[in-house]
């Protein structure tokens, strides 16, 4: 599935400029595939809160906040202030563990069931790599199970059956393992076992007849790279259930919902019981941290370096800075994450009621702060990346994304990428946001 180009009418004259002078030395004007490929030439000038300024001059409410990690939206004096002591009277690098690692870590282990063990990188594509090589470690088999539409980082370790065109990607219940990038090596797909969401029918067959080779089911407990996509009533549970029966660990990847979904994440509000999970995004408020952890007894590997993790930046004292005074910001103010869901649940129903209301088939899925909107071919619910990849009508969701940008909104031009909140946009915030939707439903066609 590839979005198709944005379609928007604002002045966009210095972006323009400015992103072709970046593509004289930029191979394709980006750092990071997912910006080029929807061909808006926007460039950013600053942040503030909920909102950015491009260098035209435009500003926007912002729901793409860097891809996620703006928890508490663009510049938040708190996290900034936090960064800028710990370099100026610390340093920035050391060759040793200190303080800040402790307390980092003491938090996320305090915060999240199940975890008492922790390490940290930059990353949440290393995060996975390293839960990945772990838990190949700990069972001594080889493969991993993951699934279609769920993202968990760009490496060949991983970056298969994302986004496969269904054309190549097999039949529904029996899927091939499709490699998301030409360069792949041909072994890469060997090692993953890609499955259809939401379908534990699939998942127990599949372990029946292969759990012997399968070291983990890694996952996102909502999928949140395909739109938003929430675990049908029982799914968690089942896939816990047949991953122990088989000897199987469970990687939940909470790039997206850590530390957003409140402190303990997705794993403590669906009362998960994962044996490794990984964190980026959120953690950091922007600043780039992720970390991987779990049971003390699959930890231990880590602990005794019988398997390898390495980074020379990992827990750099702006990481380890700015996770810290975000944790600990959240720990003190909980009414800020709990307020941040609560309008989530509002726009996404908002959005909803506004685009419906203009007469177009759409629905809006999420759960609390994640968040998306599928206009459809007709279907009421987007329930696995097939039926996204059938049934969501990309061409109308552009045309939506551009006008809403028009009205001074940004959402992410690519209908499978979420919608997020941070704690600085406001209840006024989102009421301008399904205004303005309203209005823009109703300009297209
Ligand atoms: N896992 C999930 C669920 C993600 O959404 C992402 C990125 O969006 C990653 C892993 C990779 O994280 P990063 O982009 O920090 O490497």
């Amino acid at each position: 599935m590839s979005p198709v180009a944005a379609q928007t009418s604002i002045p966009l004259e210095k972006s323009q400029r400015l992103f072709h002078e970046i593509a004289e030395y930029v191979a394709g004007g980006e750092s990071n595939y997912v910006r080029v490929k929807n061909g808006l030439e926007m460039c950013f000038d600053r942040g503030d809160g909920p909102r950015f300024w491009d260098v035209d001059g435009n500003s926007f409410i912002d729901y793409s906040l860097g891809y996620g990690p703006l928890i508490f939206g663009h510049r938040p004096r708190q996290v900034t202030d936090a960064v800028v002591e710990v370099i100026t009277t610390r340093g920035v690098q050391f060759t040793f563990p200190y303080d800040l690692e402790r307390d980092v870590a003491r938090f996320i282990v305090e915060s999240v069931p199940h975890v008492d063990l922790v390490r940290f990188c930059t990353t949440g594509t290393e995060a996975v790599t390293a839960a990945m090589r772990l838990a190949r470690a700990y069972t001594g088999r080889d493969k991993i199970v993951k699934f279609e539409g769920h993202y968990h980082g760009w490496t060949d370790a991983m970056f298969l059956s994302c986004h496969p065109s269904l054309d190549k990607a097999g039949p529904e219940d029996h899927p091939h393992t499709v490699p998301g990038s030409s360069g792949t090596p041909r072994g890469a797909a060997d090692l993953i076992v890609a499955l259809p969401w939401n379908n534990p029918d699939v998942l127990e067959r599949t372990l029946s007849e292969r759990g012997r080779d399968i070291a983990a089911v890694l996952m996102e407990p909502v999928m949140a790279n395909c739109g938003v996509i929430a675990p049908e009533p029982g799914y968690h549970e089942a896939v816990r259930e047949i991953t122990r029966r088989y000897g199987v660990l469970l990687i939940i990847d909470e790039v997206k919902t850590g530390f957003r979904f409140g402190m303990g994440g997705a794993v403590q509000y669906y009362g998960l019981e994962p044996d490794i999970v990984t964190w980026a995004k959120a953690l950091g408020a922007g600043y780039p941290v992720a970390a991987f952890g779990g049971t003390r007894e699959v930890m231990a590997l880590e602990a005794s370096n019988e398997v390898m993790h390495g980074g020379t930046y990992n827990a750099h004292t702006v990481a380890m800075a700015a996770a810290k005074c975000t944790l600990e910001t959240m720990a003190a103010n909980p009414e800020l994450l709990k307020d941040m869901w609560r309008r989530g649940e509002r726009l996404r129903d908002g959005l909803q009621d506004a685009v419906r209301d203009a007469g177009h088939s759409a629905v809006a899925q999420g759960v609390g702060p994640l968040l998306g909107l599928f206009f459809t071919d007709g279907a009421e619910r987007i329930t696995d990346y097939r039926s996204a990849a059938r049934h969501v009508d990309m061409e109308k969701f552009s045309e939506f994304q551009g006008a809403l940008q028009d009205r001074g909104h940004y959402i992410h031009p690519d209908p499978l990428e979420s919608f997020y909140l941070s704690t600085a946009h406001s209840d006024q915030d989102i009421e301008d946001t399904i205004e303005a939707a309203r209005d823009a439903a109703r300009a297209i066609r």
